[in-house]
Formats: C-alpha cells, structure tokens, sequence
C-alpha cells in the first residue's frame, strides 16, 4: 500500500532529522514540520477520508503510532539537548576560586580639591581662620556692600547669572568676606575658599570656578604686611622662594590696589610659552580694603585697616600641576585625574 510505505519512509527520515538536530530551535522546526497544524502526520489523517471504510481503523491507528513515535523521539533529544544547554551554561559561568582578585583602585582627591587644602592649610598655619558663605548671593553683599553700585563699570566685567528675583551666583568670593566683617570684631584674619560663577568659557574661563579670598583687619595693618604674607605663601605654596612683584591695579573694594606677579614657576623669571616671555605670571589682586567697605559693615576705618587678596584656585592649581587647559579640571575624566594620586 503506496500510504503506507510513505508513512513509513515519513517516520524513518523523521527520526533521522530530530536524532541529528544540533540545538532546540533546529529540533522545534522539526516539531512543527511534522506535527503542526499543517505538518506531514497532520496531512496523513487527511488522507483516511479517501480510504474504504473498512480500512480506516487499521491506518488511523498506524498513524496514530508514527506521531506517537515521532513524539517519543522529539521528547527524548529535547532532554539531551537540553541538558548539554545547562551543561554549557553551568560551564561557562563557573566561578574560579582559585583566580586572583582584580584589585581595588584607590580613589584620589580631586587636584583643585588638593590645591585648595594646601591654600587653607597655609593660611591656617598663619592664623587665618576658614570662613565659607552662600553660593546664591543678593547684590547687596556681591556688589553693592563692595564699593559697587548699580551703575558701576566693574560690574560689566562680571558677567553675572541672575535668577529672576533677582538673586545671583556669586561672581568672586568677596561677599563672604562681607558677611564675616559684619560678624567678626576686629582684629581678624579670614579666608574664604569657595565656587564663583560667571558666564565665560574658554581655555582659561569656566563658567564656574573657584577662588579663595582672604582679609586681615587689625591695627596698623598695612601693604608691607600684605607683601610679606604674600611672599611666605608662594613660597610655602610653590615649596621654593618666589620673587613677587605687586602692581598697581584698580578694585572698587581696595584702595590701593595691586596685582601680584610670581616670579613664573615653569621658567624661573627667564621667559618662556607660559609667561609670555615676561618672566611673571599673574596669579592674584589685592590691596588695602577700602574704607567705604569697612563703613559698610560698621567697621571704624579711622581706627582699623585691613588688606585683602584674592586669587584662583583653579589658576594656582594649574600652575601646580603644569595643566594648560582649566576645561580640563572639570570635565572628570578619570584618565586626566589618575594623575594626581
Ligand atoms: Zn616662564
């Protein structure tokens, strides 16, 4: 009979697939060309119609038989396919205890971090005290408390973020020193680390960074005191003896007012790419407080005088560390900061 040696010749090569199918998908395939919907064993019943009646029993159980045995085949690599799955999976995600760990990598302080601590710690030592104050500032203590009202020129340079009521991030660390000399009596000696913000970026301009500003108030105070607190630092700071030089500046909130020049770090005054060829390098203001200032916050100006300084922290903290782009510091790129452990 032509159906059934077909039938036969069906389950033979059935067999032969599901015992040679390399993984579960190949032997799904299988499942369903044979016994799906539309599968070869599926199409056989549809063939019992044709057959005499008396016949149709003896092959719909034959068939019967051929599904159940491709069944039992499919049931039995199913389970050998499946347990070389886990096999392989169990292998591969073995733990090896014997394997040395991968180590821990020791964390470092950010280098502005670092320079900032050196700042303070030199200051401390000299009996300065560490005075901090709020980042967002009203212009009473940012500008106008500073000898610069509404009006003034400087306020130009100062590229101020404003919040809609008109609040500001600070643009200088010098409102902090108007909140200390409203609390402080004189004599004193402050500094105050901290962000600055202004609305600038390039090679030497973030649009936040940070300074340290420091005030000393006392009787008698005056710019050779300035000088040599200044010189002391540098050279503690820079771990060798620095010329510095002060030069005439202008600040609303000193008079008189000086850059100060160091001696430049990379060439010792012979001139070089970084100096310009002048031998100096820029790296703070300063001068005698004004004595607007002092009024400002009840301070007698007759009586106490006080110098104040202010430089970037970012700026010393480069030239520390020989960085030549401040983007660099804040951009937190682990490959940059490995480098100062
Ligand atoms: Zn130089």
């Amino acid at each position: 009979m032509a159906a059934a040696e077909s039938l036969a010749a069906i389950v033979d090569r059935a067999l032969a697939d599901i015992g040679s199918s390399a993984d579960l998908a190949v032997l799904d395939e299988h499942r369903v060309r044979l016994l799906g919907k539309k599968g070869l064993l599926t199409d056989q019943l549809k063939t019992l119609g044709a057959l005499p009646a008396s016949e149709r029993p003896a092959a719909g159980q034959r068939i019967n038989e051929a599904k159940e045995s491709i069944q039992r085949a499919l049931d039995a690599r199913r389970g050998v396919l499946e347990a070389d799955k886990l096999d392989r999976e169990l292998s591969a995600g073995a733990i090896d205890v014997s394997l040395p760990g991968r180590g821990e990598e020791t964390g470092s302080v950010h280098p502005v971090t670092k320079a900032r601590l050196r700042i303070e710690a030199i200051f401390k030592q000299a009996g300065f005290q560490v005075v901090t104050g709020p980042e967002i500032e009203d212009d009473f203590h940012n500008f106008e408390a500073l000898n610069i009202p509404a009006d003034h020129p400087a306020r130009a340079m100062h590229d101020t973020f404003y919040f809609p009521d008109g609040r500001l991030l600070r643009t200088h660390t010098s409102p902090v020193q108007i909140r200390a000399m409203r609390v402080l009596r004189p004599p004193f000696a402050v500094i105050a680390p901290g962000r600055v913000y202004r609305l600038d970026s390039d090679m030497t301009h973030t649009p936040m960074f940070h300074q340290v500003e420091g005030i000393v108030v006392g009787e008698n105070v005056s710019l050779a005191n300035l000088k040599a607190m200044l010189t002391s630092f540098v050279e503690q700071y820079f771990e060798r003896p620095l010329g510095i030089r002060l030069r005439p500046s202008y600040f609303p909130f000193t008079e008189p007012s000086a850059e100060v020049d160091i001696e430049c770090v990379f060439c010792s005054g012979k001139g070089c790419r970084v100096c310009k060829q002048t031998g100096w390098l820029e790296i703070l203001g300063s001068g005698m407080i004004h004595p607007n200032v002092l009024k400002a916050v009840g301070i007698d100006p007759e009586r106490w005088q006080g110098y104040a300084f202010g430089m970037g922290i970012d700026r010393v903290a480069m030239l520390r560390y020989d960085v030549n782009d401040l983007r660099l510091f804040f951009e937190n790129d682990v490959r940059f900061l490995k480098q100062f452990p």
